[in-house]
């Protein structure tokens, strides 16, 4: 068997295409551009990638960005009053501050701070509990970005088995209850997981979020199975997956290939809800 690989890349630039369109009517028919604002502290090379691709992301729907860059010294009182006085920005409609933050700063309470409307990541509280009360809200990116990559599939995901490796509160537990919203049974593992193998060996639909280089071997596949690759690591200076892809291929029905899967549908989400909530506060 050779799996049939689920570009994310491509379903992105496709749903970015349609954006682009409903953003240019829209600026068209309000003279409102919807703006994102990251927020990027101290100077991390991932994050930084990650904010250029976000930024570019906006330029090709239309949308504009502003990227405030501010010294990894900057204290936990400065960047909340900077949150703040964006969250009273009636210009801006999404705020963005790009995790990890510096060891100084509590992550928590910055998320906390940033107004559920403009919450476009979806990480806030009240965000997540209405994500898990299936109740009208901004879905965490990657997570709904992995949902609709098992959709391109048309596997029909009711009754599936999934399997998710991570309980991280940005993947594995959001992407637990989308899958059940979705009619999946789901197993969550994790660091503490006895027997791991037999539970991936079980899985319809595979999703990979732990971080460790092609730790998924062919042999935890069961064949035929969906396998969505999250992970995002780097070994001898190239980006792969958490799956032995090369491998998987042989034993997967679908896959997600890193780079090109998981990572530009994460940005996509987070464009759609931008001009969602653009949409929103506008009205
Ligand atoms: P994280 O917060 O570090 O969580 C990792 C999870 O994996 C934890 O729940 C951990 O278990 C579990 N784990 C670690 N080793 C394991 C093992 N040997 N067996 C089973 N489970 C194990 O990571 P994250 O933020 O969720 O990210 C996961 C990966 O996805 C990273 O490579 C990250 O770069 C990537 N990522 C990609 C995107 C994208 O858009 N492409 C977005 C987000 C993250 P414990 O809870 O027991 O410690």
């Amino acid at each position: 068997m050779s799996a049939k690989v689920v570009s994310g890349k491509e379903l992105a630039n496709k749903i970015r295409e349609e954006l682009k369109d409903k953003v240019s009517q829209f600026i068209e028919e309000k003279n409102i551009v919807p703006h994102l604002v990251v927020v990027l502290v101290g100077d991390d090379p991932a994050s930084q990638s990650y904010v250029k691709g976000k930024q570019k992301g906006c330029e090709q729907t239309n949308m504009k960005s502003t990227l405030i860059k501010l010294p990894v010294e900057t204290k936990e009182e400065e960047l909340i009053e900077l949150v703040e006085k964006l969250n009273h920005d009636e210009t801006v409609h999404g705020i963005l501050v790009q995790l990890p933050l510096p060891k100084h700063i509590d992550e928590s309470k910055i998320i906390n701070t940033i107004s559920v409307e403009k919450d476009v990541d979806g990480f806030s509280p009240i965000n997540v509990g209405k994500m898990v009360l299936k109740e009208d809200c901004f879905l965490p990116c990657t997570p709904a970005g992995i949902i609709k990559l098992i959709k391109e599939t048309n596997i029909d995901i009711t009754g599936k088995h999934a399997v998710i490796l991570g309980r991280s509160n940005i993947v594995g537990k959001p992407v637990l209850h989308l899958l059940l919203r979705e009619n999946a049974t789901v197993t969550i593992c994790h660091s503490r997981t006895k027997d791991l193998k037999e539970f991936t060996k079980d899985a319809d639909i595979l999703i990979a979020a732990i971080g460790k280089a092609k730790f998924v071997t062919a042999d935890m596949i069961k064949p035929g199975a969906v396998v969505i690759d999250v992970g995002v690591n780097r070994v001898d200076n190239k980006l792969c997956g958490d799956v032995d892809y090369e491998n998987a291929l042989e034993v997967a029905s679908y896959i997600t290939p890193v780079p090109g899967g998981v990572g530009p549908m994460t940005i996509t989400m987070l464009l759609e809800n931008t001009f969602e909530a653009c949409k929103r506060i506008t009205k």
